[in-house]
């Protein structure tokens, strides 16, 4: 391969480099969500229909409510042993490659695509495909296939509308523009399984699930004249409700909505770590907060984990709010 470069990439370069390379290693996020995993899944698919060889690498399994997507039963936590010494490692959907996790051996800087659409992506590939004005790293993807004029099947196409329903929060969010919604048209069109994904990923929640949320509702705290929302989970919690971590997937989302609220975090507080869910309204920028603090996202969704107590973890993502303006 060619000496290493940081560049951003054309869609034209990127698909050169595709067509180039033989094999492949799509990379998911930890704690993968619709629009990683389905951004990979939906390239996957069309380089295997270009004759290449793919493997997916997540080291979380995939989600319950992700299992339904096309080629997912193929997803591993490890690689094979007999991966070409110049297999090529998209990374999908992350803003540095450690949200890769630790399990994944350290990666040539030449083997590493990196496809995103969050502000302040560190660039880590050697080319890097970066377009944060897009709704989902599965529309930054979509690029890529016209550009390697592959056809979008039904199982690319249930992929490709999982990412913009995810990251659109079902259409929901500021990010749904009208281009979004004629891609999504476009994308149903080709096959994309819109009911499956509404009823797998928005809707057939565990009562295990509703019940621990009752218990976030019962613990949440306003502040900032109540323009800030915020609660916890715990181990405690998830243990007597019998829910685990990807049962708390949606509920930031109900606190942002209380009424007023224009910012909400949620701290994950369980399996030894904190992690952090932060959202806004627009009028923080809670990327730049969690930036603050060592993590990431876009400006109205972010996160970040935490080393400390949960204490000082409310107390530090207050501060880091209060500096972006709360
Ligand atoms: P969520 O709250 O749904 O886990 O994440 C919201 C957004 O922030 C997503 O775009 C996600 O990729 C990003 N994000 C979450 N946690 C981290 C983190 O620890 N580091 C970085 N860089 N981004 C994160
Ligand atoms: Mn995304």
């Amino acid at each position: 391969m060619s000496q290493t470069t940081v560049t951003a990439a054309s869609a034209a370069e990127v698909a050169a480099e595709l067509r180039a390379r033989r094999a492949f290693v799509m990379v998911s996020h930890v704690k993968p969500d619709g629009d990683t995993l389905g951004a990979g899944l939906a390239l996957g698919i069309a380089l295997k229909r270009l004759g290449k060889r793919v493997h997916y690498f997540q080291q979380d399994p995939v989600p319950r409510n992700l299992r339904f997507l096309p080629d997912a039963e193929c997803v591993a936590g490890e690689l094979p042993a007999d991966l070409p010494d110049d297999a090529l490692f998209v990374f999908c959907d992350m803003s540095d490659a450690a949200r890769a996790g630790e399990r994944l051996p350290a990666i040539t800087r030449d083997n590493m695509l990196d496809i995103d659409h969050h502000l302040g992506n560190a660039m880590f590939g050697r080319l890097n495909f970066v377009l944060p004005s897009e709704c989902s790293t599965g529309t930054v993807v979509m690029h890529l296939m016209r550009e390697l004029g592959v056809e979008i099947d039904a199982r690319i196409a249930t992929c490709l509308l999982t990412t913009i329903m995810t990251d659109t929060g079902g259409f929901m969010h500021s990010n749904t523009t009208p281009a979004v919604l004629e891609l999504s048209a476009e994308l149903m069109r080709c096959g994309a399984d819109k009911e499956a994904i509404t009823e797998q990923i928005f809707l057939n929640k565990r009562v295990a699930a509703t019940r621990l949320l009752a218990k976030i509702v019962d613990v949440m705290q306003f502040a900032h004249d109540n323009r800030y929302c915020y609660s916890y989970v715990d181990d405690t919690m998830l243990a007597q409700t019998g829910a685990d971590g990807e049962d708390t997937e949606d509920t930031v989302n109900v606190l942002r909505g209380q009424e007023g609220v224009e910012v909400a975090a949620l701290f994950k507080a369980y399996d030894g770590e904190i992690r952090v869910s932060l959202r806004s309204n627009g009028s923080v920028n809670v990327q730049a907060a969690a930036h603050r603090l060592g993590g990431g996202g876009h400006f109205r969704a972010a996160g970040l984990t935490f080393a400390g107590s949960l204490s000082d973890a409310i107390a530090a993502v207050d501060a880091a709010l209060v500096a972006q303006g709360l």
